[in-house]
C-alpha cells in the first residue's frame, strides 16, 4: 500500500498565517490542562510559539483549526506508518466499532495480532497492554520475577516510557546507581537502576563486573530514537545479548518506536535476524496500534509463561487487547508489506540528502543519522554516539529551522532530539513541499547561530 491514499485537488497549500484559532484553543487548554498538552512532547516549549491544534489529517497531511495544511513529519510520533485515515484501516475500524467497542473477554483480533507479531519478530508469545510505558514496566517486572533479581541496567538517553524505575537521570557515570530524573520518583524506585552511556562496551562490562549476579535485565532501545536517532554501533546489541546471557540476566530490547517501523521486523531485522541472536523480551507499541492505544511485550515462551494467570507474576489491563485497537493494528501490519518499507526508505533517502545539502550550503554544522527507515538531524558535528554527543545539538538553530519549516507548511517535531517520521502516504507532492522549504529553513538556522 505505498500509493497515496487520496489524490490532492490543490497544487499548493494554504500559506501559513497567524494561527489565531490554535492560539485561542491553547489559551483554553492551558487553563484546564498543565502546559495545555496531554504529553509534553506536543508542547512548543523547546522552540517557542503555539502548538497547532489539528482538526483532521489525510495521508501525509495535517490540517489545523485555522485551515493551514502541513506535511506531517511526526506521524503521531511513529504510529502512522501508512499515513492518516488510510481507507482500509478506517473501514476495518468502523466495522469493528459497529460490533461494540470493548467486552472484557477474549476476542479474535487479539489472537490474530499476536500471531502477526510472533510471525514477524523473535518473540514466541506476547501480552498486550494499552501503552508502551505499561509494556516496559511489565517487562521489567517479569524479568525481576523470572530471575529473582532486582537490578536493571539502562542507557542514558534511551526512553522507555514514564516508568518510575526507568526515569533515572543520565550522567551518573560508570555503573553508578542512579538518582531519579524527575520529582515524584522516590530514590527507592531508581535505586536499583544502573544508567550507562550508550554504545559504551567498557561501561557495560564494568557494570556487570560490579553487579552481575544482581542484574535482572538490561533494557535498551533496539536503536536509540528518543535522543534523536543514535543507532547501536555494529555488534553492540549482539554484545549486550551475550553479556546478559553470561550473567544470567535477561536482555530486553525496547522496540516501541523501532518495531514494524525501522524495518518490517523492527530494528532486530537489521541486527539480530542477521547476526543470529534473539532478545529474551521485546516491547512494542506505536505502529502496532495503528493509531490507537495498543502496545505489547513478548519474548521467550518460558519467560512469558511466568505471567498470570499461567504463572505468578501479576500483570493486567481493563482495555488491554481492546478489539478496536487490535483491529487497527492488525490491519496496519497486514498492509505494511515490503513495498511500504521500500517507499518510506526511498522518501527518507531523498529528504536526508536534501536536508544535508541545504544545511551544508549555509555552513550549518549537522549530522544526519538513521536506523532503518527512521532518521534524525542533529545540528552538531557527528558522529553522535551517545546522549552526551546528542546534547551538543544547537537548540536555538533548531528552533529557527523548525519555525521556518512550519511557516512553509512542514510540521517537524518541536524538539531537536526527535526522529523525523515518514509514511507510505508521503508522495511526491509532500516530499517536494519539504524540499522547497529547506533552503530558507537552513538560512534561518545559520542566522540563529548554527553556522560552523
Ligand atoms: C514511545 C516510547 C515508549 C513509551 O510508549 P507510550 O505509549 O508513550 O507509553 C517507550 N519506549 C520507547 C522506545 C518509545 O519510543
Amino acid at each position: 500500500m505505498s500509493a497515496p491514499t487520496a489524490p490532492r485537488s490543490s497544487q499548493t497549500s494554504t500559506p501559513v498565517r497567524d494561527p489565531e484559532a490554535s492560539r485561542a484553543l491553547f489559551e483554553r487548554a492551558v487553563a484546564v490542562t498543565p502546559g495545555g498538552v496531554n504529553s509534553p512532547v506536543r508542547a512548543f516549549n523547546a522552540v517557542g510559539g503555539t502548538p497547532r491544534f489539528i482538526a483532521s489529517a489525510q495521508g501525509a497531511w495535517l490540517t489545523d483549526v485555522d485551515g493551514h495544511e502541513y506535511v506531517d513529519l511526526i506521524c503521531s510520533w511513529g504510529p502512522m506508518l501508512l499515513g492518516h485515515a488510510h481507507p482500509e484501516v478506517q473501514a476495518a475500524v468502523q466495522a469493528a466499532v459497529a460490533r461494540g467497542t470493548s467486552y472484557g473477554t477474549p476476542t479474535t483480533p487479539e489472537v490474530e495480532l499476536a500471531e502477526e507479531i510472533v510471525a514477524r519478530t523473535p518473540v514466541e508469545r506476547v501480552r498486550f497492554t494499552s501503552s508502551g510505558t505499561e509494556a516496559t514496566m511489565s517487562a521489567i517486572r517479569l524479568a525481576r520475577g523470572f530471575t529473582g533479581r532486582d537490578v536493571v541496567i539502562k542507557f542514558a538517553g534511551c526512553y522507555h516510557g514514564h516508568v518510575d524505575a526507568l526515569l533515572a537521570s543520565a550522567g551518573s557515570g560508570l555503573a553508578t546507581l542512579a538518582v531519579p530524573g524527575t520529582p515524584g520518583v522516590p530514590e527507592s524506585a531508581t535505586g536499583l537502576t544502573v544508567v550507562l552511556p550508550y554504545n559504551d562496551r567498557a561501561a557495560v562490562e564494568a557494570a556487570f563486573a560490579e553487579h552481575g549476579d544482581r542484574v535482572a535485565c538490561l533494557i535498551t532501545e533496539a536503536a536509540a530514537g528518543n535522543m534523536g536517532v543514535v543507532p547501536p554501533e555494529p555488534g553492540f546489541n549482539a554484545f549486550l545479548s551475550e553479556i546478559c546471557r553470561r550473567h544470567g540476566a535477561l536482555f530486553v530490547t525496547d522496540e516501541v518506536m523501532t518495531g514494524f517501523r525501522a524495518t518490517r521486523q523492527g530494528y532486530w531485522g537489521i541486527d539480530g535476524a542477521v547476526e543470529g541472536w534473539t532478545p529474551d523480551l521485546v516491547t512494542f507499541g506505536k505502529v502496532m496500534g495503528g493509531g490507537f492505544p495498543a502496545a505489547a511485550f513478548g519474548g521467550r515462551a518460558d519467560v512469558m509463561g511466568r505471567l498470570a494467570p499461567e504463572g505468578p507474576v501479576y500483570q493486567a489491563g481493563t482495555l488491554s487487547g481492546n478489539p478496536i485497537a487490535t483491529t487497527a493494528g492488525l490491519t496496519t501490519l497486514r498492509l505494511a508489506d515490503d513495498e511500504v518499507y521500500a517507499h518510506i526508505d526511498a522518501a527518507a533517502t531523498t529528504i536526508k540528502a536534501a536536508v544535508s545539502e541545504a544545511l551544508s550550503a549555509e555552513g550549518v554544522a549537522h549530522t544526519v543519522q538513521s536506523a532503518g527507515t527512521m532518521f534524525s538531524v542533529f545540528l552538531t558535528d557527528g558522529p553522535v554516539r551517545d546522549f552526551a554527543d546528542a546534547s551538543r545539538t544547537d537548540t536555538a538553530a533548531y528552533a529557527a529551522f523548525f519555525h521556518a519549516m512550519l511557516e512553509r507548511n512542514v510540521y517537524l517535531p518541536p524538539s531537536a532530539y526527535e526522529a523525523w517520521f515518514l509514511s507510505s502516504a508521503h508522495d511526491d507532492r509532500a516530499i517536494s513541499t519539504v524540499l522547497d522549504a529547506l533552503p530558507a529553513a537552513a538560512r534561518a538556522a545559520a542566522a540563529a547561530g548554527g553556522a560552523a
